[in-house]
């Protein structure tokens, strides 16, 4: 099955983004009827009967007749057929590559994970990324034909027109061709982007920032950065970094980061900073469970070990906790500063620890940002969960299945050339 790119602005590219249009409007509605399809996109009734007709052809509308009626026969209603395609969504991240299958409305039905070998190169790594894809398809056990395509939340600096990662700071990579990789491979319509983008995208459509119009994902993992919406679109900057806010200075005498910086948020906020933190204050004397949880040896002190030792009331590790959000309220204040946002979702390991994080995470954002600012945004936890990056990866695809300037890469034509 070869794709075929339909230009944009050409009678068969209007028509493709006519139809998004309508997918669009039955996706968000849930259930709907053709005239009120015809009101919303404004199209004429004949024109959303016939792409109508087309689209149930695809198997990608169903129609059913739970309507309200008022009176005379019950209207006909639309809705996606939800369970009948499935898009692959893939986080690859610092140590393992994760890859879900999802249905078109979000739900995760089958997910696969592995850990890369020590060190990759370029081509392990793609061939650890075709493995898991390989074996999530297998096992969502679907006819052929069900996949529509294969979304990457690849980590690091990410080009996301070409689909290429730039560089993987953590495997020490360059130049790997993710998208036409997997293409190949596949022969599927392939979508990468930044993990924490990619996120930010998920929230968008099935998180907390659903329907909100400028929000900050703001994710702290082995790297921190955030995803930045700016009227319902991701802002990626000009040359793809905008949101590395864990690369902006905190602490002037902090200590150095991977990016060669001294006192970047992430030096302070990052997993091997709290255990540095922690192993500081116990050499400099103070009493800590942790040095038994541990045996003795400091170096074993990590997230999690540090989270335990704080539910048990251990001082030294709910003072590390504090201070990092004191940190993160810091960082937070700054964009709240710049960005202006009505909403910032926390996301990542350290927030399984935020009753101990958030007192003085909210407290620094009031003492730091500007009052209006700070009065017009809420900070909450994601609740999007482990596959959080994963539901962003496979929402890319999803994003240009429904919505009308979405189809110049051929996944309106990969349905098309399969059912029709
Ligand atoms: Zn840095």
């Amino acid at each position: 099955m070869s794709e075929i790119i339909i230009p944009v602005g050409s009678f068969q590219g209007m028509k493709s983004q006519n139809k998004s249009a309508i997918l669009n409007v039955v996706r968000q509605h849930g259930l709907i009827s053709r005239a009120e399809i015809a009101k919303l996109t404004k199209l004429t009734p004949p024109t959303v009967t016939n792409l109508v007709g087309e689209l149930i052809d695809t198997k990608l509308v169903v129609e059913t007749d739970l309507g309200e009626s008022t009176g005379g026969r019950k209207p006909i209603l639309l809705s996606i057929n939800s369970t009948a395609f499935h898009v692959v969504g893939v986080y690859a991240g610092p140590k393992k590559v994760k890859a879900v299958a999802a249905t078109l409305d979000g739900q995760v039905i089958t997910q696969v994970e592995a850990k890369y070998v020590d060190n990759p190169t370029g081509d392990q790594f793609l061939k650890a990324l075709e493995e898991v894809i390989r074996q999530v398809i297998k096992e969502t056990n679907t006819k052929k034909g069900s996949i529509l395509g294969i979304g990457v939340g690849m980590h690091g600096l990410v080009d996301s027109e070409q689909g290429i990662s730039i560089f993987a700071p953590h495997l020490n990579l360059r130049d790997i061709p993710i998208k036409a990789y997997l293409k190949e491979q596949f022969d599927l319509p392939v979508e990468v982007e930044n993990d924490i983008r990619a996120q930010a995208i998920g929230e968008s459509w099935f998180g907390l920032g659903k329907d909100i119009p400028n929000f900050i994902l703001f994710r702290v993992g082995t790297g921190v950065g955030a995803g930045i919406i700016i009227d319902h679109q991701l802002y990626r900057g000009t040359s793809y970094t905008a949101g590395e806010i864990g690369h902006t200075t905190i602490d002037i005498n902090g200590p150095k980061c991977s990016c060669g910086n001294y006192g970047c948020l992430e030096t302070l906020v990052g997993g091997t900073a709290l255990a540095r933190r922690a192993q500081q204050a116990i050499r400099f004397g103070k009493k800590s469970i942790l040095e038994e949880m541990v045996h003795g040896n400091l170096e074993l002190i990590d997230g999690k070990i540090l989270f335990s030792a704080a539910k048990q009331n251990d001082q030294v590790a709910m003072d590390v906790l504090e201070d990092t959000g004191r940190y993160l309220g810091i960082g937070i204040a700054n964009l709240i500063n710049t960005l202006n946002p009505s909403l910032i979702i926390l996301s990542g390991g350290v927030f399984g620890a935020a009753d101990f994080i958030m007192s003085s995470l909210s407290l620094t954002v009031e003492k730091r940002a500007l009052a209006k600012p700070a009065q017009a945004v809420s900070i909450v936890i994601s609740k999007l969960g482990e596959n959080a990056i994963a539901i962003g990866a496979f929402t890319l695809l999803l994003k240009k299945i429904f919505t009308p300037t979405g189809l110049v890469d051929g996944i309106s034509e990969t349905i098309n050339n399969k059912f029709v």
